[in-house]
């Protein structure tokens, strides 16, 4: 079994969440719940969700909270999440941190920790501009920053086809940090006041990152369970 602990991994686009998230999710063994991720494998099944997230995607704003709080809440009812998981990209608005808050309180948990990955803006425009994913097992990678052991090969399952995400362009990159300061950076105060609010220093490389992650995180994983 793994750890026990629920973390929302909170910060703007191209901060670090999704990388940090796969590797604590294989380093605790608890799922990363990322709705990003979700929204694209809707988009890409054509299903009714995804018909209406995609143009809103594009676009650079935000699918609406309706939407993103149902893929949650009907995630987070599925068996592999009791002892835990890793919230990337979720809550992004306050009405969706209240609606997560009342989704908890009524099975009775409560979130361990939120960590803050704090980026500057012109950084955050570098890794999305090289932000490139395995097609094969979605493993992410930064033309200059992460790339590749062998060139054109994933290091993780060997695939050796790669994709590029739409939003993930100039424009729609300046769209994208607006709507994060809007309406997802208030999430900070709120989390503060709560006396869940971890902040860490995302300029660091990846594994400085995840370290400082597992400094704050050790207190839950000592719950880890040998099965
Ligand atoms: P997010 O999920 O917050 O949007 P990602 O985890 O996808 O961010 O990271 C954005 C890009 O930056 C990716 O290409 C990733 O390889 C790269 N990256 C992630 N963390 C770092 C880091 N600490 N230093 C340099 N590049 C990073
Ligand atoms: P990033 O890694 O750049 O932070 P994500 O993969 O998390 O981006 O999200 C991609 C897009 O999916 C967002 O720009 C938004 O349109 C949509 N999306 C993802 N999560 C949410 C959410 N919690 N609420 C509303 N829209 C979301
Ligand atoms: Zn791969």
């Amino acid at each position: 079994m793994g750890a026990v602990m629920k973390l929302i991994l909170l910060g703007p686009p191209g901060a670090g969440k999704g990388t940090q998230a796969k590797l604590l999710s294989e380093s605790y063994g608890i799922p990363q719940l990322s709705t990003g991720e979700m929204l694209r494998a809707a988009v890409k099944a054509g299903s009714e969700i995804g018909k209406k997230a995609k143009a809103v995607m594009d676009s650079g704003g935000l699918v609406s909270d309706d939407i993103v709080i149902g893929i949650i809440s009907d995630r987070i009812a599925q068996p592999d999440c009791v002892s835990g998981f890793i919230l990337d990209g979720f809550p992004r608005t306050l009405n969706q941190a209240a609606a997560l808050d009342k989704l908890l309180a009524s099975k009775k948990r409560a979130l361990d920790a939120v960590i803050s990955m704090s980026v500057h803006d012109e950084e955050l425009v570098k890794r999305i501009d090289g932000r490139f994913t395995c097609a094969t097992c979605g493993a992410g990678y930064h033309d200059k920053y992460h790339q590749t052991k062998k060139s054109g090969i994933c290091d993780k399952c060997a695939g050796t086809t790669f994709t590029r995400r739409p939003d993930d362009n100039a424009e729609t990159v300046r769209a994208r940090l607006m709507v994060y300061y809007r309406e997802t950076s208030p999430l900070i105060g709120y989390y503060f006041a709560k006396g869940k609010l971890s902040t860490i220093d995302g300029m660091a490389p990846i594994g400085d990152v995840t370290k400082a992650l597992e400094a704050i995180l050790s207190p839950f994983a000592k719950t880890h369970v040998k099965a």
